[in-house]
C-alpha cells in the first residue's frame, strides 16, 4: 500500500483544506488549498458517480450521481451504496493503521 499525505510544495505544510468546485456540464473538482501559505496546492477532478461524502447518506448520494446527469446509475441498489460506505470506512481505517505504522499519523 502506498499512502500520501497531501503537503504543500511551498511551504512544506500539511495543513490543507479542501474547496469542492461545481459547475454545470463539467466534472466536479476539488481544489486544495495551504492553510498556511493559502496557495494552491493541488487539483482533483472527481470521476462521474464517484464523489462520496461520509455520512452523508443514501439520499445524497443519489443526488449526487443524479447531478451527475447519470440517471441510469441513480437507480444504484442501496446495497450498492452500503457497499462503497463499507468499503470506504475499511479502507480509511486500513490507511489508518498504515500510517501510524510507519510514523506518518501526526
Ligand atoms: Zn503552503
Amino acid at each position: 500500500m502506498e499512502v500520501h499525505r497531501q503537503t504543500c510544495q511551498i511551504c512544506g505544510s500539511r495543513k490543507v483544506r479542501n474547496l469542492l468546485v461545481r459547475e454545470p456540464n463539467k466534472h466536479d473538482e476539488v481544489l486544495v488549498e495551504c492553510m498556511e501559505c493559502r496557495e494552491l496546492v493541488a487539483r482533483y477532478i472527481i470521476a462521474k458517480g464517484g464523489y462520496y461524502h461520509h455520512a452523508k447518506g443514501y439520499e445524497s448520494y443519489l443526488r449526487g450521481l443524479t447531478r451527475d446527469g447519470d440517471f441510469m446509475n441513480s437507480k444504484i441498489m442501496k446495497g450498492e451504496y452500503l457497499e462503497i460506505k463499507e468499503n470506504c470506512e475499511k479502507s480509511f481505517a486500513e490507511i489508518k493503521k498504515h500510517l501510524k505504522e510507519v510514523g506518518k499519523d501526526d
